[in-house]
C-alpha cells in the first residue's frame, strides 16, 4: 500500500475536523479526495505528509510510520499544499535549485532542467516566479513537490483558481505524472475527479460517505433513481401519473409539462407512454436524465453525511 490511514480522528481545540477516516491507496493509483469546503481535506493532507499529528489514528506512507518514521515517510512524499506558497520573489530555476538542495540532491542543476521540462515550464522558466501566471506557479508547485522523485504525490486543489486553458493543462500534466506515481489530489469539484482519477473517496464533514472506483459513483445511490421530463398533447389528470409504480413526486414545470422523480431505477417511460395512451393522449417529448456525479455528490454530502454525522 501507498498510504494507509487508520481510523484518523483530528480535533482542532473542540472542532472535529476528522472523524475515524480509515482508507488505503495502492501503489500506482489516482485519487480524488472529494469534498466541499470545511469537510477535513487539507487537514487529512497535512496528516499524510507529516505537517501535522492526527489526534489519534494513525497513517502510513511507502510503509512508513507519519509519526514514528516522518523522515522516512517525508522522503516518500512530494506535497503540493493548498494555495501552493511559493517564494515569489525568487526566479523559477533558482527556486527550484533551493528546493533540490534542501532535499540535499545530487545533479541539482541536472534534477532542475528535468523538472522545468517535465513541467512545461521552459519559456517562463528565466522569469521571477511573481510574473507567473497562476498556471505556470502551479507548474513551480508541482516541480517542486517532484524534485526528489518521491513515490506518492499529494496534491491539495491543484486547480483550483485556473483559467480553463491553465485547467485543462494542469489536468494533462497530472494525467501524465499519475502514469508513474500514486496520486492523491483534492478537489470540490466532480468533473475532474472523472477526468483525472481512477477512484473517488468523498468525504464530509470529516467522514468518508464513499469510497468507489470513478466509473462505478453512478451506482453508489441505494436506488438509482432518475428524473424525467414529459409533455403531453394535453391536459392530464397529475393523480394518474403519481399512481404509476416507481414515481416518487411531479412537478408541473408548463403546460401540460410534468417532470417525474423516481425511486426505482427501472425504466417507467413505457408507463407513461402507455398511460398517454389509455387517456387518449399524445406524448410531444419525454426525456430522461440520468443521475449526475454532481448530484450523487450532493445526496452523499448531504443527506448521508447529516444523518451519521455527530
Ligand atoms: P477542506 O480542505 O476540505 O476545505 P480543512 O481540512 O481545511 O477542510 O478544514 C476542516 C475543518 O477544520 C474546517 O471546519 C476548518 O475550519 C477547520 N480547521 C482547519 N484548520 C484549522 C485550524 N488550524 N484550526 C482550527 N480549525 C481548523
Ligand atoms: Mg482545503
Amino acid at each position: 500500500m501507498s498510504i494507509t490511514a487508520n481510523e484518523v480522528t483530528k480535533l482542532y481545540g473542540h472542532q472535529r475536523a476528522l472523524h475515524e477516516v480509515s482508507f488505503s491507496i495502492s501503489k500506482g493509483e489516482v485519487v480524488g479526495f472529494l469534498g466541499p469546503n470545511g469537510a477535513g481535506k487539507s487537514t487529512m493532507m497535512k496528516i499524510i505528509t507529516c505537517y501535522i499529528p492526527p489526534t489519534s489514528g494513525s497513517v502510513s506512507v511507502c510503509g512508513f510510520d507519519v509519526r514514528e518514521q516522518s523522515i522516512d515517510a517525508r522522503k516518500c512524499i512530494g506535497y503540493l499544499p493548498e494555495h501552493n506558497p511559493l517564494y515569489t520573489d525568487m526566479y523559477v530555476r533558482e527556486y527550484l535549485t533551493f528546493v533540490a538542495k534542501i532535499y540535499k540532491l545530487k545533479n541539482a542543476a541536472k534534477r532542475v532542467e528535468e523538472m522545468i521540462d517535465m513541467v512545461g515550464l521552459g519559456v517562463e522558466a528565466h522569469k521571477k516566479i511573481e510574473a507567473l501566471s497562476k498556471g505556470y506557479r502551479q507548474r513551480v508547485g508541482i516541480a517542486q513537490s517532484m524534485i526528489h522523485d518521491p513515490k506518492v504525490l499529494i496534491l491539495d486543489e491543484p486547480t483550483s483558481g485556473l483559467d480553463p486553458n491553465q485547467l485543462a493543462e494542469i489536468r494533462d500534466l497530472i494525467i501524465r505524472i499519475g502514469k508513474e506515481k500514486t496520486v492523491m489530489l483534492s478537489t470540490h469539484i466532480m468533473q475532474e475527479v472523472e477526468a483525472i482519477c481512477d477512484r473517488a473517496i468523498i468525504i464530509s464533514k470529516g467522514l468518508i460517505v464513499a469510497d468507489s472506483p470513478t466509473s462505478e459513483l453512478s451506482h453508489l445511490t441505494a436506488t438509482g433513481s432518475y428524473e424525467i421530463t414529459v409533455e403531453f398533447s394535453d391536459h392530464i389528470n397529475p393523480a394518474t401519473i403519481q399512481n404509476l409504480i416507481g414515481v416518487s413526486s411531479i412537478v408541473a414545470t408548463g403546460k401540460n409539462c410534468w417532470t417525474i422523480k423516481t425511486n426505482t431505477s427501472r425504466d417507467i417511460r413505457k408507463d407513461i407512454a402507455d398511460l398517454a395512451t389509455s387517456q387518449g393522449l399524445s406524448i410531444l417529448t419525454l426525456t430522461k436524465k440520468e443521475q449526475k456525479l454532481e448530484d450523487i455528490f450532493k445526496e452523499l454530502t448531504t443527506s448521508r453525511a447529516s444523518s451519521t454525522a455527530e
